[in-house]
């Protein structure tokens, strides 16, 4: 039975039985000349999702990373400089990654709990009267300290600064469970994955690529091959892939994007910050502390919590999943030990919410937390009646 506890890591997310059903199929031949109709709308529906009606999606067999790796080789070359700042696990991956591929990476280091510094970024773009800087690679949402960064503030900096470098996003844990807008925000490169906002297995890795961007690709030098722009594109156009493709997770995209479209993905987002703000609301009664330092920057697909000072996060983590059999996310980085993650995105509604908030409760009293008992489920329980959308009572 412990086998039916939702997981609230920030990813992979719950799958609903509907998407795993209709991942659920036998082989068919990707070479078939009626595979276009399945993979065509599929890739062209994604673009309502990342808000792009001019950008093309082009989708991998790999993870995240992989969007990252992809998005990297296809529009920059060795030595090109790239401005990065860092404020979290994931921004740092990615720093790390651009290193690797022989970027020239320059760091803005920010203090963790703070998101894109847009002011910063746009003085340095200031300072490149040579345009030297090629591009700058922001995290949207970054799932280690639950901050969400205002991409649009970054794009308004890069205009103001009258600077022509590419604007890449990773929006892998917001992308389908928050807002998104390619287009309004001018990202040239925005990376997502199968297994979070999509609510699929891991294993797909999904870029939409602005026409700039794919511009930039025919001139990029970064060795690539797996993950080619061009070759991917070419065999898409026909209705195929330059390999075998992930078919399961190309008709569970289909499923989800029809899931995402039904709800309505303001809907979708709305449900997210409901469900978001509950968790926020139980925290505030533990007495506990956000990692995100301010209310413009709480992510609503995961939230990070400190622990009180003596306490140990991986303790609490540990001892909710031997216990309970309730998995929740651990400290990342300079956060292990000290935070630990509520992830909030996806398939849940607040009676899902509700358990995870019990059950960590549950785990912190176990550990003699300096907490009531209830404190933190009560304050989110009155949250979510006050802002019942089914049974119609409001405030009651
Ligand atoms: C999950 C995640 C990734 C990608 O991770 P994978 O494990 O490779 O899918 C990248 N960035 C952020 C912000 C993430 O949350």
């Amino acid at each position: 039975m412990t086998s039916q506890n939702p997981v609230f890591i920030p990813g992979p997310t719950n799958i609903p039985d509907e998407l795993r059903r209709a991942m659920n199929i036998q082989t068919l031949d990707h070479r078939a000349p009626d595979f276009v109709d399945i993979l065509s709308p599929v890739l062209d529906d994604l673009r309502q999702v990342f808000k792009t009606s001019t950008g093309k999606v082009i989708t991998f067999p790999a993870s995240g990373t992989g969007g990252w790796e992809a998005s990297v080789t296809n529009t920059l070359s060795p030595g090109d400089k790239v401005l990065m700042a860092r404020y979290g696990m994931f921004s740092h991956r990615w720093i790390d990654l651009c290193q690797r591929h022989n970027l020239d990476v320059e760091i803005i280091e920010c203090e963790w709990g703070t998101g894109a510094p847009a002011d910063r970024l746009g003085e340095r773009l200031i300072a490149d009267k040579g345009h030297e800087i090629k591009a700058l690679l922001v995290t949207h949402n970054e799932t280690a300290t639950g901050v969400v960064s205002d991409i649009g503030a970054v794009r308004g900096a890069m205009d103001a600064a009258g600077h022509p470098a590419m604007l890449y996003a990773d929006c892998v844990s917001s992308l389908a469970s928050m807002d998104f807008r390619m287009d309004e925000w001018g990202v040239d490169l925005a990376v997502s994955g199968s297994q979070k906002g999509f609510m699929l297995t891991t294993g797909m890795a999904i870029v939409a690529v602005s026409q700039k961007a794919l511009e930039a690709s025919k001139t990029a030098t970064c060795p690539r091959c797996f993950f080619d722009f061009k070759d991917m594109m070419a065999a898409n156009a026909i209705g195929g892939f330059p390999y075998t493709p992930p078919l399961q997770l190309i008709y569970g995209l289909r499923a989800s994007l029809d899931m995402l479209f039904e709800e309505g993905l303001d809907n979708v987002f709305a449900r997210h910050h409901r469900i978001a703000e509950g968790v926020r609301r139980a925290v505030a009664a533990w007495g506990l502390r956000l990692c995100a330092k301010s209310p413009d920057l709480y992510s609503d697909s995961v939230s990070a919590i400190y622990v009180p000072d003596g306490f140990n996060s991986d303790a609490l983590t540990n001892h909710a999943y031997d216990t309970y059999r309730v998995s929740f996310g651990v400290g990342l980085g300079e956060m292990a030990g000290k935070a630990f993650r509520i992830g909030h995105l996806g398939h849940l509604s607040d009676v899902l919410a509700l358990s995870g908030i019990a059950a960590i409760e549950m785990a912190m009293k176990d550990l003699n937390y300096p907490i009531e008992m209830g404190a933190g489920v009560a304050a989110a329980q009155d949250y979510y009646r006050s802002t019942a959308g089914f049974t119609g009572k409001k405030g009651a």
